[in-house]
């Protein structure tokens, strides 16, 4: 039986040893016996860091006039998916700000050739796009679309993600729309939003179940001072006692919770989180829930602007050297590396 908010909530609140052990053992037993020991390996290609956004917790934001925008051509594109095939990795991820200079027949083109030349999966995280261009790019064989809805608590989320002007900011919707259209569909929030509660963040989880999300991204908030919400200049009320925590255990505790209320879903161990804990952070993810790690195929002069927060582990690494330091890490864990496209597989009838 999937623990309900109430039992998410007891669990978020605990902090001893003892409870942490268990949660980690169930969440692990429950991930090996529905994905299995394979870890699977997506290629992560940021493809352009313009946005037109204003959201107050991302260094991506168009108010943040610091940063220096790229966007990749498509030659610079398929220079990278011809490393992500010889790695064999099975999938693409192609993540951007929310950037129409990105023209949605331009990257309907480019994920034709990708179907067409390459044995990968391809994944989008391109933000609200309108809805024929979802089906433009589905129809053109994407596979995955990635959106996280970042707190299901309205209050918090109107606040920290302004909509576009005249428009609403509906991700729910979208994730709805996706469904429908076929993808794979993927979500997740932030853990330790300023004004993030436990309650709300137990809602968030129980809500990735009740969505049955193919894929669910979870990971620690961590402060940009170049935005509202990392200088402190935006600071939702909240009473100390219920403010969630950004820390590396209580990312475990999501990830792990996650597992239990979505037992098939595709789990990443994050970028975030090996951030926050450079030396075993993916690891002690991938041990307590997580299945799929995302290494960064971006070229390094690009990596260094795709700036969400700052201090991102693997800002130098290449992708070459990405790929034999995760091999190691995986092998050490006693996993290996998952072979083809790695799509969610259902195991039973699920509600
Ligand atoms: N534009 C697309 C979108 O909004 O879905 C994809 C790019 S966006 C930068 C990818 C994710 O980065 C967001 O969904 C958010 O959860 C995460 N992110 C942004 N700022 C962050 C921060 N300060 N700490 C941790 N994660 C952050």
């Amino acid at each position: 039986m999937k623990p309900t908010i109430e039992e998410i909530e007891s669990h978020l609140r605990q902090t001893g040893p003892r409870e942490m052990k268990d949660l980690w053992n169930r969440a692990d037993a429950v991930r090996k016996e529905n994905v299995g020991d394979a870890v699977h390996l997506r290629g992560l290609l940021e493809i352009s860091n313009t946005c037109v956004r204003a959201c107050a917790y991302c260094g991506l934001s168009r108010e943040n006039t610091r940063l220096q925008r790229y966007r990749m051509t498509a030659e610079e594109i398929f220079d990278c998916l011809s490393r992500i095939v010889s790695f064999g990795y099975g999938t693409v991820v192609m993540q951007a700000g929310e950037d129409y200079g990105i023209e949605a027949d331009w990257l309907a083109g480019i994920i034709r050739q990708i179907r067409q030349t390459t044995p990968l999966a391809v994944t989008l995280s391109m933000g609200e796009r309108p809805f024929e261009e979802l089906k433009r790019w589905r129809q053109a064989g994407a596979d995955r679309y990635l959106l996280r809805f970042e707190t299901s608590d309205p209050d918090l989320y109107r606040r920290i993600h302004p909509a576009r002007q005249g428009q609403t900011a509906d991700r729910r919707k979208i994730l709805n729309q996706l469904r429908d259209l076929g993808y794979e569909v993927g979500s997740g929030v932030m853990i330790g939003l300023p004004g993030q509660t436990f309650r709300s963040l137990a809602r968030d989880i129980e809500l990735f179940g009740r969505m049955d999300l193919d894929m669910v991204g979870v990971g620690p908030y961590i402060p940009n001072p170049d935005t509202p919400l990392g200088s402190g200049r935006l600071r939702p009320k909240i009473d100390p006692a219920e403010q969630v925590p950004n820390t590396e255990q209580m990312a475990y505790q999501v990830i792990a919770l996650t597992r239990l209320v979505c037992p098939e879903a595709n789990i990443p161990s994050t970028t975030a989180l090996a951030t926050i804990n450079r030396d075993s952070g993916r690891e002690r993810g991938l041990s307590r829930g997580a299945n799929v790690v995302m290494p960064n195929v971006t070229p390094l002069r690009y990596r260094q602007l795709y700036e969400i927060y700052p201090g991102k582990a693997c800002l130098n690494e290449t992708a070459e050297v990405c790929r034999g330091c995760l091999a190691e890490r995986i092998a050490a864990l006693g996993r290996h590396i998952g072979t083809g496209p790695g799509s969610r597989i259902r195991r039973a009838a699920t509600p």
